[in-house]
């Protein structure tokens, strides 16, 4: 039996899901991040500020800028949105990514939680994820709460070089090792104070360069996340998983609580892993090349994908 985990038909467009504009704390306007992320090579971005009530740092609006060229870049309309009952943040507030919002999305009041307004976002049709974990300290109840979130940031650029706190495996890990099939995801998280841009991101297989077919492929997990290499495809052939990619130093598939395999040989481009000893419900991979950049797959389910 083969199953085609990861193994694109479509085009892949590459896209940042958490970035900041004029409209909230970022130092760019709308226009300027675009052409930001276009000189970058990318295909679209998520102008996601922040909203919530306070003046300081967060409009109090979804941004409704809106740049739509299906055959070369789009924006999609996105808000890093924020509600009390935080512990371990400097405010006490969620950080709740949401993209593909619809703009009259509100702010949260004094009495939402956190895993209500991921609920409300979820609803009202969002590809929702757990914000940079690690940068704000995310305990374990935290994360199992969020019990809606599609994904989590494995990967925040701007936090880890602002803090040195960017990353989110081990929230991925217990999500997973709680049977919460999350997905996978690097941001930049930009606001262009530093040069923070171009840092992590995704690639999405998708039919068409449309706001619907990105968001509809970010749900069904057609895409993985990267701050360099490529992942081509993973394709399991009864117990033999086979990943071909850019070229690498390590290639590991983790499991539930500490299993692991890992292949590790300068410059490999294709890895094989016998599973057949392997007991785990779900594994994931990541690669990692010569510069130290790491690329993610999605988690793959026992019963749901092989
Ligand atoms: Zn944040
Ligand atoms: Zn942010």
């Amino acid at each position: 039996m083969s199953v085609e985990l990861f193994k694109p038909k479509t085009r892949l467009f590459r896209g940042n899901l958490h970035g900041h504009s004029r409209h909230s704390d970022g130092v760019l306007d709308n226009a300027e991040v675009v052409e930001t992320y276009q000189n970058l090579g990318y295909d679209f971005i998520c102008i996601s500020d922040h909203l919530w009530s306070d003046t300081r740092f967060c409009a109090q609006t979804v941004n409704p800028y809106v740049y739509s060229d299906s055959d070369t870049f789009l924006t999609i309309t996105s808000a890093e949105i924020h509600c009390r009952g935080k512990a371990m943040d400097r405010d006490g507030l969620w950080h709740i990514l949401a993209n593909g919002l619809p703009l009259d999305f509100g702010v949260a009041d004094d009495a939402e939680t956190g895993a209500e307004l991921v609920r409300r976002a979820v609803d009202a049709g969002a590809f929702v994820s757990i914000a940079h974990p690690e940068w704000y300290s995310m305990t374990t109840e935290e994360a199992l709460a969020l019990d809606a979130a599609h994904a989590v940031e494995i990967y925040n650029h701007s936090c880890a070089i602002e803090a040195g706190r960017g990353g989110g495996t081990y929230v991925v890990d217990l999500l997973l090792n709680n049977d919460r099939p999350v997905g996978i995801i690097a941001t930049d998280d930009s606001h262009f104070r530093i040069p923070d841009a171009g840092g992590g991101w995704v690639m999405v297989a998708a039919e068409e360069l449309t706001s619907k077919a990105i968001i509809s492929s970010l749900k069904l997990g057609h895409y993985y996340s990267s701050t360099g290499p490529n992942i081509y495809d993973i394709v399991l052939e009864n117990s033999i998983l086979s990943i071909s990619c850019s070229a690498v130093e390590t290639i590991c598939v983790a499991g539930m609580e500490h299993r692991s395999l890992y292949d590790n040989c300068s410059n490999k481009t294709k890895a094989y892993f016998d599973l057949t000893d392997f007991h785990s419900d779900w594994f994931r991979i990541s690669i990692t090349d010569a510069a130290g950049k790491t690329a993610w797959s999605n988690p793959y389910w026992k019963g749901k994908h092989y």
